[in-house]
């Protein structure tokens, strides 16, 4: 939701008059500034072209959609579907592959009736109430 509302401000303020104090703030950059050693710091269209690639929009022409108002709110929402699509799918796919892999094999909580290993203590406590060997 954050990074559909970033980009959606981002073709905001790429509507507005580039005379206006926004543009300029978002578009401008500091003439005589000394950058500090190591990585630099992330700036608003790193973050802006970080999401675009997320939202599957080529950073390369985002201008062109943005000028379009109701196209580039369409292209935001849609890329915040398919992306969180993605991810959910992903853990659950994930979830799927850690169940179908059973308990750790290395696991600390064994029973000591029947040998069973348990995921964590609260699942041997749990597996001892049902475990009559
Ligand atoms: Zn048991």
């Amino acid at each position: 939701m954050l990074k559909q509302r970033r980009l959606r401000w981002l073709g905001h303020v790429h509507r507005m008059d580039p005379d206006r104090l926004p543009g300029e703030v978002m578009l401008g950059q500091i003439a005589e500034a000394k950058r500090p050693v190591g990585r630099p710091f992330l700036r608003f269209k790193d973050s802006c072209k970080r999401d675009m690639n997320g939202f599957n929009i080529p950073s390369c022409s985002w201008e062109e959609r943005a000028e379009m108002r109701p196209e580039w709110h369409r292209s935001l929402r849609e890329g915040m579907i398919k992306h969180n699509e993605l991810i959910r799918l992903d853990q659950l796919q994930q979830k799927r592959l850690r169940r179908a892999a059973g308990p750790p094999q290395e696991s600390r909580h064994i029973c000591d009736r029947c040998g069973r290993k348990c995921r964590s203590a609260i699942g041997l406590y749990s597996h001892h109430n049902r475990c009559r060997l």
